[in-house]
């Protein structure tokens, strides 16, 4: 028997979110039912919800950022029991065959990875996401969320955690290293957070000087305006690594011009229009210009393990399902701190 669940639903691109239901389907055998108290507000909801990065089909329940506890299990579930606290994130499902699935990289599945709403499921249906009571999610991509983190604050983790993690790993982020963050929102608060646990010496650009105390509190050891023309000029040649998390257009040019010789600029920010590249910003310095897309599984898990090791966790505002709509306008005036999570439990009451 398939789950009846009470969710938000967009039903196009302007109107506000309503109380809709949806069908979870019967449990496989490798299936888990989860009861999900948390779900986080990613700006790729919005940039999706909005239609900024192409066809949505509506309509949609987003949410991707999914933190709760363990409602029942298929025949074949080991490890896992009714009453353990789980997340799930921006993938539900991939061949698990191919080379890039056995290598770690569900993302990149050569087949097809399930995103978690708005994408074709392998049964032909269409995947609905987090801001819902319950889900079904197949094992494997069905996260441990560490005793030491509560619900609320590890549900962030789930995409804006290990998308910062990933770039961070890769791109050395520890001792001696110098990392600057851009954009300190949902995914750079998480990042400053990280970078600094590694071991990384952080500096944060953002728009203004507002979130300096917060920057700082988080790990930051300097803190730049990007509306001051000054910033990168005394920051030229200074990073190993430039973060973006801005989910808007951006000078690439000028952030080139902070990496240091044989650094990378990082963007995990993903504005809607293409970005203007002038080549001559790369070759002075031989930079290197990168993206990162999310983590794969086993390092998602990694990561909430560093986090619980490390006692870091999201910067939360929690919200009621009535205040979706307005939480998303916060989001796109970057006036959230530093990410809106929503009580499901509030959906249809
Ligand atoms: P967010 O909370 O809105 O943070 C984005 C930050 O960008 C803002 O806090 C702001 O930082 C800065 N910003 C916003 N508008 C700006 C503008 N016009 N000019 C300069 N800076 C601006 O969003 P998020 O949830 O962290 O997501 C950030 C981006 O990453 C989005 O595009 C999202 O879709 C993308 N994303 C990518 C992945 C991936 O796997 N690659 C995963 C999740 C999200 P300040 O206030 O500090 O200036
Ligand atoms: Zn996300």
């Amino acid at each position: 028997m398939t789950t009846t669940t009470p969710a938000l639903a967009a039903p196009s691109a302007g109107d506000r979110f309503e109380t809709t239901t949806l069908e979870r389907r019967d449990l496989r055998p490798d299936d888990v039912l989860i009861d999900i108290a948390w779900a986080g507000i990613c700006h790729s909801d919005i940039h999706t919800v909005r239609g900024e990065w192409g066809a949505t089909t509506y309509p949609l329940t987003p949410g991707h950022e999914i933190a709760g506890t363990v409602a029942a299990v298929g025949s074949a579930v080991e490890g896992l029991a009714v009453g353990d606290r789980v997340g799930v994130g921006c993938m539900v499902d991939s061949c698990g065959e191919c080379a890039q699935c056995r290598d770690g990289h569900e993302n990149f599945c050569e087949r097809k990875t399930v995103w978690t709403y708005g994408d074709e499921d392998v049964d032909g249906t269409t995947t609905q996401g987090g801001y819902s009571q319950q889900v079904v999610v197949t094992q494997r991509f069905v996260l441990r969320i560490p005793d030491g983190i509560g619900l609320d604050v590890a549900a962030p983790l789930l995409c804006a955690g290990i998308t910062v993690y990933t770039p961070l790993k890769r791109w050395g982020a520890g001792p001696g290293a110098k990392v600057a963050v851009v954009g300190m929102g949902g995914l750079g608060h998480m990042a400053v957070k990280i970078a600094s646990a590694l071991g990384a010496e952080v500096t944060v650009l953002s728009q203004g000087l507002s979130k300096e105390q917060d920057g700082r509190r988080f790990g930051a050891s300097d803190y730049r305006a990007t509306s001051d023309a000054g910033t990168f000029e005394d920051l030229r040649s200074t990073f190993d690594l430039v973060l973006s998390t801005v989910s808007a257009d951006l000078d690439l040019a000028a952030y080139l011009s902070i990496v240091k010789p044989f650094g990378a600029f990082v963007t995990v920010g993903l504005p809607p229009n293409p970005q203007q590249l002038p080549f001559f910003a790369l070759m002075g310095g031989d930079k290197v210009l990168a993206g990162s897309n999310i983590g794969g599984i086993a390092l998602t898990q990694e990561m909430l393990d560093f986090c619980a090791e490390h006692g870091i966790a999201a910067e939360v505002e929690r919200i009621g399902a009535d205040q979706v709509d307005e939480a998303y306008d916060r989001v796109v005036k970057s006036d959230v701190r530093y990410r809106f999570v929503i009580d499901t439990s509030t959906i249809g009451a």
